[in-house]
């Protein structure tokens, strides 16, 4: 009855997977359940009906006290390097409640993040906190504006209990909408599992949900390996786009389909900083902004070596074929990066001086401090407030020799059109960010929230009240900082 209103269609394919892969097992209740958010359009998009559904309902269904018919709940086995260190790890606090087929054939996991213990919890709670899930809704809702390929959020729901943390505070269970779960890490899992064809069948899923045109393929592990460096590879340097600072790109944190997975510790950089860290425990900058690109090779490389079994029974063959596909890695990540670069300034074509024309605008931000977004819509005549700065000599230096660059093989509006593209109007600043979630958590006012995640539907788009969003951050000492499994 409820899937008829609603429009579920659920199918549960990865409990297909070995045993070992997974485990089955349903969210624990949670005593009072309330709608904090809810998103219409992504709902929408999916194909789903809420309108006929009461609040109490919603709620009931979003915090998992009411699952959905189909529904089979699992928590997903995987392991991963943790800051250079290997791990068993597993959902501790997640659960996949099933995999939603929409009308036009696309398959979506949901997964409820926050929804009680499982057997890969170790010793923690299983459970979260409202700030945490409302700022991963809010921050993947924002690069999905951005058009950087993420998980989505469809709720936040409250539990109606506390959980403790440095204080008490109000446990939260959000739902994640993700083309798969599938990482890095549990390719790691299958590799060191006893049962030596949980790697083969992990291996013949994930291909047949997200690469079928390489079934067939006699090299299909190569072809994998290929194709999640592109697709990695094109990710970050779309965070680097952005100025987007994932945090803790551990290899569980990866995913096989390239979207941007776990918002924990991440952050968007304002003033332009190589080595802009936010996580309080990177302690020595292993997942700094600039350091992402390398991060990326080196998780590649353990995804590689999960593959090495089927790219060949010949281990020596088998991780000559791997490394010389990885070796290509730098160069390869270079064109990409450049190439984005050239977008963000409206250049086409290529010039020996592009390089440097791009080096010496970011040592300037660097040196002086400036304010990364901003200084792209600066030269998109799009920055509404904090101007002065570009009247610096240096930087008009610069401006004049980018001008005549800009024009080779281009016109001025071919140009702007490019850089509007590229340049985002505003990102999801900390400052604004913080705000909107104090009024949310402390004061029970999603106004701010709601104004925000609007805005951040269209990043690119000239709207008259996204001043408020490009105003930098007051300087102060004090870093922000961000915390893990909050
Ligand atoms: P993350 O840093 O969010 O990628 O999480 C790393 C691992 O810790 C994952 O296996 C999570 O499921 C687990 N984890 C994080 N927070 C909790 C929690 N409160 N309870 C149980 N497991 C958790
Ligand atoms: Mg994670």
């Amino acid at each position: 009855m409820l899937d008829k209103r609603i429009g579920w269609q659920f199918d549960n394919t990865y409990s297909s997977l070995p045993e070992s892969m997974l485990s089955k097992l349903s969210p624990t209740p949670v005593k009072a359940p309330e709608i904090v958010i809810f998103n219409d359009s992504l709902s929408k998009k999916l194909g789903l009906d809420f309108s006929k559904i009461s609040k109490k309902e919603l709620a009931s269904i979003f915090s998992g006290n009411q699952l959905p018919i189909g529904s089979e709940s699992i928590a997903q086995a995987y392991a991963g390097h943790q800051f250079g260190h290997f791990t068993i790890l597993g959902d501790g606090r997640a659960l996949m409640i099933g995999e939603h087929i929409t009308k036009d054939n696309k398959r979506y996991d949901l997964q409820f993040k926050g929804s009680g213990k499982t057997p890969y919890s170790r010793n923690a709670d299983g459970r979260a906190a409202l700030g945490p899930m409302l700022r991963e809704y809010i921050i993947s809702e924002a690069m999905h504006g951005l058009k950087v390929p993420t998980t989505r959020s469809l709720a936040v729901v409250k539990t109606g209990e506390n959980i403790i943390r440095e204080e008490n505070l109000d446990g939260a269970i959000l739902t994640r909408v993700a083309s798969s779960h599938i990482r890095v890490g549990t390719f790691q899992y299958a590799l060191i599992s006893n049962n030596k064809n949980d790697l083969k069948s992990l291996f013949n899923y994930t291909i047949k949900r997200h690469y079928p045109e390489i079934l067939k393929s006699k090299t299909a592990a190569v072809d994998l390996l290929k194709i999640v460096y592109e697709k990695q590879m094109s990710l970050i340097s779309e965070w680097m786009r952005v100025g987007f600072v994932h945090g803790v790109m551990n290899t569980d944190n990866m995913t096989i389909s390239g979207e941007t997975i776990d918002y924990g510790p991440c952050a968007f950089m304002d003033t332009y900083s190589p080595d802009t860290v936010f996580s309080s425990i990177d302690l020595h900058g292993r997942y700094a902004y600039f350091n992402q690109p390398a991060i990326t090779k080196w998780n590649l490389e353990r995804f590689a070596e999960s593959l090495l079994p089927l790219i060949d029974d010949n281990r020596e063959k088998a991780i000559k074929s791997a490394t010389e596909i990885m070796s290509t890695f730098p160069n390869r990540y270079k064109k990409v990066w450049i190439t984005m670069m050239k977008n963000k300034l409206g250049i086409i074509g290529d010039d020996p001086d592009d390089e440097s024309l791009i080096s010496e605008l970011l040592s300037w931000m660097h040196l002086n401090k400036i304010d990364y977004t901003n200084t792209f819509c600066f030269l998109m005549d799009e920055l509404l407030i904090g101007k002065e700065i570009y009247s610096n000599k240096q930087f008009l230096s610069w401006k004049k020799k980018w001008a005549q660059r800009r024009l080779i093989g281009n016109t001025i509006e071919g140009s702007i059109s490019l850089m509007r593209k590229s340049n985002p109007l505003f990102i999801p600043r900390n400052h604004i960010v913080e705000d909107a979630l104090k009024f949310a958590t402390e004061l029970n006012d999603l106004t701010k929230v709601k104004q925000f995640l609007l805005a951040c539907e269209n990043p690119y788009e000239k709207k008259t009240h996204i001043m408020q969003y490009q105003k930098v951050p007051k300087p102060t000492n004090k870093k922000y900082q961000t915390y893990c499994g909050t």
